[in-house]
């Protein structure tokens, strides 16, 4: 099903696609190949839409917060917003102090990408990057998947270029298990990580480099626990962003659990990705859909992605695509009830 969503600022005509598999639906737009709302059952058979959105184009545009986007080429940050490819160097755009962040200020989440194929549980939109977009090298062609299944939300994504370049997308979903709407419950949810280790960062979220063991710090998930239970503990991690805005190694899957006790809702992220960004909407304040208030901590972020910065540390697996070459990286988001 197709309806419009409205105008974006560009005055092309922005549309809302619904996906549906047995009680499971989504909508998404092809404004930034958004996930926009993501309807799933509690125990009791009640819908909840469980990811943070707007109701307009506008609202998307208008905002840094990238809910539910669709996020290239490079997702996180890129220290002093620059690379080297092949001995060359790349001016990004520095949108985050003299960082990338999400690949600048008029990212992929800003586009309108064109529909190639539409059925009832699936979706596939293209965009064209040209060569030096967003500062990196390459004329490439871009792919993001939506598929619904009963019980699953998969998000694939499959990238072309005509040089190397760096392909590390990912999706930005806010999900809160009770409702979107249910602000104050979502650091109550459980999350549950077999990480062992995380990036440690600077005060401006650029990975010094260390990977550090989790073991007794806030940073273990490998017990489940409440979100909000460590997250104000003395530990300068936390301090520095706020709470956790931390990238966690991925060595099994599914790389994290997130359960709402109340609800009964629980959902499993699978990954080919070695990293997965936990991010509890540190600063997200404003008018989200239906005039709901979203405020600090209404919800958590769960990146599949690179390391935080991989250009820069070369220890780490890299997310650089040689030319012709496919890109080519799936997450699954399995849902119970
Ligand atoms: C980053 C945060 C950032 C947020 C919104 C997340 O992926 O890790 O630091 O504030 O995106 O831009």
């Amino acid at each position: 099903m197709k309806n419009i969503f409205g105008p974006t600022p560009n005055g092309e005509t922005a549309s809302l696609y619904t996906l549906s598999c047995g009680q499971m639906e989504a909508v998404v737009t092809d404004f930034g190949a958004t996930l926009v709302q993501l309807f799933v059952p509690d125990r009791q058979g009640n819908l909840a839409d469980v990811v943070l959105g707007f109701d307009s184009p506008a609202a998307y545009a208008a905002s840094d917060t990238y809910l539910g986007a669709t996020v290239g080429r490079n997702a996180n940050r890129i220290k002093g917003a620059a690379i080297v490819v092949n001995n060359t160097t790349y001016a990004l755009q520095a949108n985050d102090g003299v960082n990338s962040l999400h690949s600048g200020p008029m990212g992929f989440e800003r586009r309108l990408w064109q529909v190639a194929e539409q059925e009832q549980d699936r979706i596939r939109f293209t965009l064209h990057s040209p060569h030096l977009d967003q500062g990196f090298p390459g004329n490439a062609d871009i792919q993001v998947t939506y598929r619904l299944t009963a019980d699953s939300l998969e998000i694939s994504y499959e990238a072309v270029s005509d040089q190397d370049t760096v392909f590390n997308m990912t999706n930005h979903s806010y999900f809160n298990l009770a409702g979107h709407d249910r602000v104050e419950k979502a650091m109550e949810q459980v999350l549950s990580m077999p990480a062992r280790f995380f990036t440690v960062a600077n005060e401006q979220c650029i990975p010094t480099g260390e990977l550090r063991s989790v073991e007794g710090t806030p940073m273990d998930f490998r017990a489940p626990k409440a979100l909000g239970r460590d997250i104000g503990a003395d530990y300068e991690p936390l301090h520095l962003q706020n709470g956790y805005d931390h990238n966690f190694e991925v060595f099994c899957n599914p790389c994290a659990t997130l359960s709402d006790p109340e609800s009964g809702r629980s959902m499993a992220v699978y990954t080919d990705c070695p990293g997965v960004q936990v991010y509890t909407a540190n600063f997200t304040r404003g008018d989200g859909k239906g005039g709901i208030r979203y405020e600090p901590r209404c919800a958590v972020c769960l990146e599949t992605q690179f390391y935080p910065d991989a250009i820069h540390n070369p220890q780490w697996k890299q997310p650089v695509t040689k030319a012709g070459k496919k890109y080519q990286s799936k997450t699954s988001y399995r849902f119970s009830w």
